[in-house]
């Protein structure tokens, strides 16, 4: 089957959370099923070009009226980890994608509008064999009903939707709909944000108008049919639920692997930790820890926004410093004030070197020296649509501390609460969205760490085996594409 994907991030060239490892999982794994697979992505300024090979420009210029302005759209090709990328922006009268972010400009949803149609008027143009268009998050969602009245005429295909964050829906003036296209009597009332008339939420577009749409996670899935966590489209999701359903996300055991990974000093498995120890004690030279070795390093890998669960993660911090364990927070915030709240507490601990704020959103390798290095990571999320730092952890054999949400939920399982954790417990969870809970959560898992090294090492093991690959959730994505192409 011939399937394009579109999205604004791909891991690890423009990665700004969990959809870029996605965009690059899933579609490499649905082309390991054996279909032709491709992605479209905004050409950013800001593309870590470095980890692309054979990157040159189309000669394929082609134009798109916008608004009032027409504009001519230049196309560049180039592999990332043996997928093949169309990477599209405009080039005269002005770019859309030469800020030094990948999000963040005050008119973000005309650039990521302008992206979904210039990357259908590609796909008419020069792939319009295509079968099966699968469009991501908010961002991408208005080529849903654009298929649907401009383009269905050009090309057959059918249109996957995925909701990765029901948190950012995409809520801006209806003049967008007649800026690319769309009669606005006619679309309006289908696409108008609840309680706000004037206005457009394209995650609705992308429900409305999509084949069939799917959250990353089951037990995500039943949450946005709530208020809650629903954000106001928990009726539009129930209304249809025939074309909705939770896949869970996958980790690309290929880039996530100790076994293999050159990020690291040395290389471990589930049957050689040993080395994993050696990893701990890189990472405390590296961040100038001390060498204490039975002292446990507890991170936390995050963007800190208030769905990370702000006040927990602070209070982990001060509970495992308390408890003479090591902490690395390794994140930012967009957020000004939670940024300096956490600079606050990183200056209260500036004398402590076990722990460690590292202020920085996005550094791959020493991402992964985290994981490999850390005891512990915790994930005290207020809502979590499927969240991968777990499942990365688990694969690193640092055993997650979670709050059973989303899917939290659906990976992680306790190790002294779960009716099966003979089975499968590979991690600790707990329920309120409490600093106490967190807190005694924190303190099971400390007294299994010193009193219990069998237990402990044993849920390494059973953690670092368990199979969260993309082949499973791609065979379901695939399963879905098949039924509605007939194929
Ligand atoms: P979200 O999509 O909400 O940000 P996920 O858990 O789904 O959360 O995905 C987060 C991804 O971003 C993971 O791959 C994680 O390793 C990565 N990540 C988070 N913070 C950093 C950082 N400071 N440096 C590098 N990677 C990071």
């Amino acid at each position: 089957m011939k399937i394009i994907y579109i999205s604004s991030e791909i891991s690890p060239i423009a990665k700004v959370g969990g959809l870029a490892d996605v965009s690059l999982g899933l579609s490499r794994a649905v082309q390991a099923l054996g279909n032709e697979v491709s992605i479209i992505l905004p050409k950013y300024k800001c593309l870590k070009n470095s980890y692309l090979e054979h990157l040159k420009l189309l000669d394929v210029e082609y134009k798109v009226k916008f608004g009032a302005t027409t504009y001519t759209v230049k196309v560049w090709e180039a592999m990332l980890h043996g997928l093949k990328l169309y990477l599209i922006d405009a080039s005269s009268p002005k770019s859309f994608f030469d800020s030094p972010t990948i999000y963040g400009q005050r008119n973000d949803s005309q650039r990521f509008a302008f992206f979904s149609l210039a990357s259908l008027e590609f796909i008419s143009k020069y792939h319009s064999d295509t079968e099966l268009l699968h469009i991501n998050e908010w961002h991408t969602a208005l080529a849903a009903p654009l298929y649907k009245e401009k383009y269905r005429y050009k090309f057959d295909a059918k249109i996957m939707f995925t909701i990765h964050n029901m948190n950012y829906q995409g809520v801006t003036g209806a003049s967008l709909l007649k800026k690319v296209g769309l009669d606005t009597d006619k679309y309006l009332p289908q696409c108008s944000h609840p309680g706000s008339p004037t206005k457009i939420n394209l995650i609705k577009t992308g429900i409305c108008f999509s084949d069939y749409i799917n959250t990353v996670s089951p037990k995500y899935y039943e949450e946005i049919k709530v208020p809650k966590n629903g954000h106001g489209l928990e009726s539009l999701v129930q209304e249809n639920e025939k074309k909705f359903t939770g896949i869970l996300n996958g980790i690309d055991y290929e880039i996530w692997n100790p076994k293999l990974d050159k990020s690291l000093n040395t290389n471990y498995s589930f049957d050689h930790l040993e080395n994993k120890y050696a990893a701990k004690a890189y990472l405390r030279e590296h961040l100038k820890m001390p060498q204490t070795n039975q002292v446990p390093i507890v991170t936390c890998i995050c963007r800190l926004v208030p769905q990370k669960g702000i006040r927990m993660i602070k209070h982990a911090i001060e509970c495992t410093l308390k408890s003479n364990g090591q902490f690395i927070l390794f994140g930012s915030s967009p957020i000004p004030k939670i940024q300096s709240d956490f600079e606050k507490l990183a200056k209260k601990h500036a004398d402590n070197p076990n722990a460690q704020f590292i202020f920085d959103s996005y550094n791959e390798e020493l991402s992964h020296q985290v994981y490999a290095g850390a005891d512990m990571l915790i994930c005290p999320s207020i809502f979590e649509p499927c969240g991968l730092t777990q499942l990365i952890a688990l694969q690193y054999g640092t055993i997650p501390i979670v709050r059973q949400t989303g899917g939290l939920a659906d990976t992680i399982f306790d190790i002294e609460n779960h009716e099966d954790s003979d089975k499968l417990g590979n991690g600790f969870s707990y329920l309120p969205p409490t600093q106490k809970a967190i807190e005694q959560t924190l303190h099971r898992a400390f007294k299994i760490y010193f009193k219990n090294p069998m237990l402990w090492k044993r849920t390494i093991q059973r953690g670092m085996n368990m199979d969260f690959s993309w082949k499973n959730s791609a065979e379901k994505y695939f399963e879905i594409y098949r039924k509605l192409t007939h194929k």
